[in-house]
């Protein structure tokens, strides 16, 4: 069975380059009749991690993507953690190494001064003498002093690392007992059988001392895949300067989550050209294996695009309850439906929407000054006032326009005589959605009322 997860340190939100990596786990999880677990990072017990489990369910549940069981946090397993750091030293996997701050700076110093890079010298490897007073041990792991260490990433394909180049014997618990980030990622990697680890590409270098550890405790080796990172415009690492990061962020900005994962996904992955895809969509041709070497590029104006076309195609009754966290109610209002299903065609945002919304559901308080001066001339309004004697029934949209076309002609007027001025009257300013179907939303009697509220403030 495939089992992956997600194991964020806690930051207190869910970045948006952690959901990608949560996305792919979950995909290949979910379209394998696998198992996607969660795993809260947290031996820096400074750090709060119930927030950081709040924040990210929260970010979960609006995307959808569930994780299976309980969630497992590193600072709840030390004991576990000590057990397997005792077994590696009655195996004689691992030693005690008493080198003091002092010898370890001076041996830095030295390495430094012949243009070495710093590491160890496994000192204490073979020690069997009288430990010196004063010092806790720190733990060491007997790593490989030559040859390489091979593994086939999912992703980028075979890597080698030279033992020499890159290892020593590191550090798997300090001199207070608590474990180091290799060793626990890989005892909880292994106990909770995770099968494929789908990860940054900033971990790739964590990625041979963990095989060490794996060989060392005799666990199987998950398959890695390491994503490579999402970048801003001007080639940097996506940061706050180039886009939200928080993925809850997205939601209040407006986005829904279809196209968040939409766009997430395709940074860094394809499937031919396609750009559409919904979460079925990604269950079927979703493979890691297909993830792309190099960094992606964070663009804005395609998750715009998605957010677009979700909004134009997600169902009625879905938008409307979203934007009643953006203070519309759709239902209260007797054409509702209508005026969501207009305001859809050219919303980029839930924001955007809410604004359109907002200007056609209430009589406008104030007039936009610009467009007042342009269309609300002396002769707009007397035709605006003459328009108004027309409205007796409630039509649809092409009866509004059927007696609007017969009121201009009988009137010798045209279309643009009368359409800007009326958009003002009813919205505030000069744009909005075809007008006769804003006509429809509002009904002669309300158009009628804002044709004598502007009538009664410019006249
Ligand atoms: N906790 C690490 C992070 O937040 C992830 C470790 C891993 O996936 O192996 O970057």
């Amino acid at each position: 069975m495939i089992v992956t997860r997600f194991a964020p340190s806690p930051t207190g939100y869910l970045h948006v380059g952690g959901l990608r990596t949560a996305l792919y786990s979950y995909l290949y999880a979910r379209a394998n009749g696998g198992k996607f677990l969660l795993r809260i990072e947290d031996t820096d017990l400074k750090r709060n991690s119930e927030e950081a489990v709040i924040a990210i369910r929260e970010a979960f549940e609006w995307c959808g993507l569930a994780y299976d069981g309980e969630v497992a946090y590193q600072s709840k397993r030390f004991d576990i953690y000590k057990e397997y750091v005792q077994k590696l030293l009655a195996e004689d996997k691992a030693y005690k190494c008493y080198m003091s701050k002092e010898e370890l700076d001076e041996l830095r110093a030295e390495q430094e001064a012949r243009k070495e890079r710093p590491k160890y010298d496994n000192r204490y490897r073979n020690f069997t003498g009288t430990p010196p007073e004063g010092i806790e041990p720190v733990i060491r792991i007997k790593a490989p002093e030559s040859g390489e260490i091979r593994f086939k990433d999912g992703i980028k394909g075979d890597m080698k690392f030279n033992c020499t180049d890159i290892l020593d014997d590191f550090i798997i618990a300090r001199s207070d007992g608590t474990p180091t980030y290799n060793f626990v990622v890989v005892v909880d990697d292994a106990l909770m059988g995770i099968t494929h680890v789908i990860r940054g590409d900033d971990h790739l270098s964590n990625t041979p001392k963990q095989i060490v550890l794996y060989e060392a405790l005799g666990f199987k080796i998950p398959e890695f895949f390491h994503v490579a990172m999402i970048n801003g415009a001007d080639g940097s690492k996506l940061s706050k300067r180039h886009g939200a990061t928080d993925v809850m962020e997205y939601k209040r900005m407006g986005y829904l989550p279809e196209a968040l994962l939409n766009f997430l996904v395709r940074l860094g992955w394809s499937h031919g050209d396609d750009e559409i895809f919904s979460m079925d969509d990604m269950l079927r041709y979703f493979d890691p294996h297909d993830i792309n070497k190099s960094a992606s590029t964070y663009n804005p104006s395609k998750l715009e695009w998605l957010n677009a076309h979700y909004i134009k195609s997600l169902p009625y009754e879905r938008l409307a309850k979203d934007m009643l966290e953006f203070g519309v109610d759709f239902n209260a209002h007797p054409k509702g439906e209508l005026l969501l299903n207009i305001l859809r065609e050219r919303a980029k945002t839930l924001i955007d929407m809410a604004t359109a919304a907002n200007s056609i559901i209430n009589a406008p308080q104030t007039y936009d000054e610009k467009a007042c001066a342009k269309f609300i001339t002396p002769s707009a309004l007397e035709i605006l006032a003459k328009y108004a004697e027309i409205l007796t029934l409630n039509l649809d949209a092409a009866g509004y326009e059927k007696i609007t076309n017969e009121f201009l002609e009988l009137n010798g007027l045209k279309l643009k005589d009368l359409a800007q001025a009326l958009r003002v009257t009813l919205t505030g300013n000069s744009v909005s959605p075809s007008i006769f179907e804003v006509l429809e939303v509002l009904g002669s009697s309300e158009i009628k009322s804002r044709i004598s509220k502007i009538l009664k403030e410019k006249r």
